[in-house]
């Protein structure tokens, strides 16, 4: 009877008014503080980070808003939680340290001790600690478990000896989420030890990395880092472990506002630029055709996004269903990219800040670079597929 009712009167895809109410409030603070200045610095300098931003937020209780009560935090629900998300990202602020931050404070609350909860976890939500993600080695990248980076143990304390490559945002943070080798006498993934280690120890030095995509990351070196085993998350060997949790809160579908922000992007420009037939390049077919077919991806997008939230909403850890969610989002965002660049034509190879920039301000150029490495960080597209073959259909290991 459920399904003839739903049949007959369609789903209904509203949030609810609490998630409304919520959203409206993120949104009129994101106007006040999301300015051109901070978009265009996180531009400029490839840091998708604003301190001024951070710590506005972090006053206004957004960090913390999704914890407990206990943790200062205002008990808001993951579907409010990723309408928060949602629209820091259609706003265009930089939310890479947030993003970061908010991945490590919720493996803490899982796999961390009583002390990381009660010191770490704290500096995290109100703003005064940014961490990055020591994860990815020239030699351990999709095949993380090979990492190689060597901790020690000698009593109480750890020696960490290793280097780690596109350690993002480790300029800006004061904890690394450290992967590291414990064991080299058992099968790789069951060698691997997590720390959360400050990064103003002695023998942590980083180097900048400036990609294509205008993203600034880092090689981080750890050269004799000694560290206190109160920073260890987990158990000795059990790294993966915390690993794969962690992993679950960096697969999403967040880049449906980035999306979104292209697609206006796309209309503004069809909607100005001449169309060498006369009239504005919106009014000819194939412009259409290329704008729809971003839309309704789009669309798709969004309802993964969703579907991971209120999964989240319901106690789940949406592990396969956040992985969907990405491997969709960002080779959608690949695919638009790719559609808008062609419908440009030479417009569309000149970069933001260029006085000859007339197509979409530059903007559509510098989001097509970027979107390249979407696909790559956070579980290539390969990687997630056999995620979901593997572990959402039940399908035979590829390896
Ligand atoms: C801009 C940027 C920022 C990043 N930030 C961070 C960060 O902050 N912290 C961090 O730890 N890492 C970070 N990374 C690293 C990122 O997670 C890795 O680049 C990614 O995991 C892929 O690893 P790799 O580059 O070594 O490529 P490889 O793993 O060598 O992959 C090369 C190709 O082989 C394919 N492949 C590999 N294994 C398989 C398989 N089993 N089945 C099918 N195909 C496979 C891949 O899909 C890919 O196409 C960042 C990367 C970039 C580009």
């Amino acid at each position: 009877a459920a399904s003839t009712t739903a049949r007959r009167e369609g789903f209904d895809f509203s949030l609810g008014p609490d998630v409304e109410a919520f959203r409206r409030e993120v949104r009129t603070f994101l106007a006040t503080h999301v300015t051109d200045e901070v978009i265009e610095a996180a531009h400029r300098t490839g840091t998708v980070h604003d301190r001024g931003l951070h710590q506005a937020m972090a006053e206004a209780g957004w960090i913390s808003a999704g914890w407990p009560a206990e943790f200062g935090g205002q008990g808001r629900s993951p579907l409010e939680m990723n309408a928060l998300t949602e629209e820091m990202y259609l706003s265009g602020a930089p939310v890479d340290g947030l993003g970061v931050a908010s991945l490590v404070a919720h493996t803490l609350l899982i796999d961390g001790t009583d002390w990381q909860k009660r010191t770490i976890i704290p500096e995290i939500l109100t703003g005064r600690a940014l961490c990055c993600l020591g994860y990815s080695e020239p030699d351990a990248g999709s095949d993380v478990a090979a990492c190689a980076t060597r901790a020690i143990r000698d009593g109480d304390e750890w020696t960490i000896n290793g280097q780690k490559m596109f350690t993002t945002l480790a300029h800006e943070a004061h904890y690394v989420f450290l992967l590291t080798r414990t064991n080299t006498s058992v099968a790789k993934h069951k060698g691997l030890t997590m720390f959360v280690v400050p990064m103003d120890r002695p023998g942590i030095s980083i180097t900048p990395v400036h990609t294509m995509g205008g993203e600034r990351t880092n090689i981080t070196y750890y050269d004799d880092v000694t560290v206190d085993d109160k920073y260890r998350v987990g158990e000795v060997d059990g790294g993966w472990q915390t690993m794969m949790t962690a992993l679950v809160f960096e697969r999403n579908s967040a880049w449906y506002g980035e999306l979104v922000r292209l697609l206006d992007h796309g209309l503004g420009w069809a909607r100005s630029a001449p169309s060498p037939a006369g009239g504005p390049m919106i009014d000819d077919p194939l412009v259409r055709e290329r704008l729809a077919r971003i839309a309704i991806g789009n669309e798709v997008s969004n309802l993964l996004g969703w579907r991971a939230a209120w999964m989240a909403s319901e106690g789940t850890l949406p592990g396969v269903e956040g992985t969907m969610a990405k491997l969709f989002t960002t080779e959608h965002y690949q695919f638009a990219g790719n559609e808008l660049i062609d419908a440009l034509g030479t417009a569309g190879l000149v970069r933001h800040g260029d006085p000859a920039a007339t197509a979409a301000d530059g903007w559509i150029e510098a989001i097509y670079r970027h979107c390249q490495v979407t696909t790559i960080y956070g579980g290539t597209s390969e990687i997630c597929r056999g995620i979901i073959a593997e572990r959402g259909l039940q399908l035979p290991r590829n390896r």
